[in-house]
């Protein structure tokens, strides 16, 4: 019996559409599986600055659109689905289920990203949509005029935290070191925003409120003191997580969950392939998942021309 598709991408991020782009220009049949919405971290980030050949920047959103469009024109296939597992990726058929239906693919090209980190601490899950949030691009608009405060120091907290400025009324930075991870330029721009404010070597202990988050219950690591900050809503943004747990019995992993590659995107498994944030090493730059995407299309096609 011969395989549905040619070649099977998980993920419909930056990765994932270059890889269908390029897969569906070598006429290669390809299917597409996302989960929520093509673009990934791209359709949540409100401008971005450093694309190559955008200057004056560009709206995720809209860049997000442009990319799927663009795939699409080619052949893409694209379903909206939750990938449950892939079976035996050693053998020559993949197979990929999503509890609705198997596809099988010559190859897979898993484009899954990430998703940001929780903190774990108390109240968290309780107050998620209820003042909690991981992303300022959706929710920032419940809190006009407020007083809100950003878990985390590295590019993410800090270029959502600018963003939130334009919304609420002050934004605190709350950081568990003294000095941020973030780039440069972006750390430039938030000491000089009258909205930013910056909480330094504090740990975020609880979330609490009544119906609604009212406060966080923060610690100061110098001191030990710990107190109540009020804010109507808190975004967290301490890291990133890669969305792998469904391969953890097929490929090999560091320690959080990354999939090892080499620089053709091979895995050690012929014909299964990786890019962006998930895999080891990955810059997680919007510019090298698109390179990623890229190369693992080409070794998938030259994969199956060789077959
Ligand atoms: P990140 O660079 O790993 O930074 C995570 C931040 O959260 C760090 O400051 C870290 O503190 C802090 N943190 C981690 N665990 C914590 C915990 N349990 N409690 C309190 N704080 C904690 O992650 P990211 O900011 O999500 O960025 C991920 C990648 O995406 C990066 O490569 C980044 O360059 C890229 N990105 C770029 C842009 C941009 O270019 N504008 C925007 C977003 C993301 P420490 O500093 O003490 O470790």
């Amino acid at each position: 019996m011969s395989d549905d598709y040619d070649v099977i991408i998980l993920g419909g991020g930056a990765a994932g559409l270059s890889a269908a782009l390029y897969t569906c220009r070598a006429m290669l049949k390809t299917l597409l599986i996302e989960k929520l919405g093509c673009g990934g971290q791209v359709l949540v980030t409100e401008n971005i600055e450093n694309y190559p050949g955008f200057p004056k920047g560009v709206l995720g959103p809209e860049l997000s659109k442009l990319m799927e469009d663009q795939a699409r024109k080619f052949g893409v296939e694209i379903i909206y689905d939750d990938v449950i597992s892939v079976g035996d990726l050693s053998i020559s058929t993949k197979k990929v289920d999503t509890g609705k239906s198997t596809y099988t693919a010559k190859t897979i090209i898993i484009a899954t990203g990430g998703s940001h980190k929780q903190l774990n601490v108390p109240g968290e899950e309780e107050y998620s949509g209820k003042g909690v949030s991981y992303c300022a691009v959706c929710d920032g608009n419940f809190f006009k005029g407020a007083d809100v405060v950003v878990i985390g120091g590295g590019d993410a907290a800090i270029d959502e935290g600018l963003y939130l400025t334009k919304i609420v009324n002050s934004v605190t930075v709350i950081h568990r070191r003294d000095t941020l991870r973030a780039s440069k330029i972006l750390q430039e721009r938030a000491f000089v925003n009258s909205k930013m404010k910056f909480m330094w070597s504090h740990v975020v202990e609880e979330f609490v409120g009544g119906e609604l988050m009212e406060a966080v219950k923060v610690k100061d690591v110098k001191t030990g003191g710990v107190y109540e900050h009020s804010a109507a809503a808190a975004f967290i943004y301490v890291g990133f997580e890669p969305n792998s747990g469904f391969l953890k019995k097929y490929l090999k992993m560091d320690d959080s969950g990354h999939v090892y590659s080499n620089i053709r995107m091979e895995t050690d498994i012929a014909g299964v392939y990786v890019c962006g944030d998930i895999r080891v090493d990955s810059d997680r730059q919007l510019g090298t998942a698109v390179g990623d995407g890229i190369t693992a299309a080409l070794s998938a096609y030259r994969y199956i021309s060789e077959e």
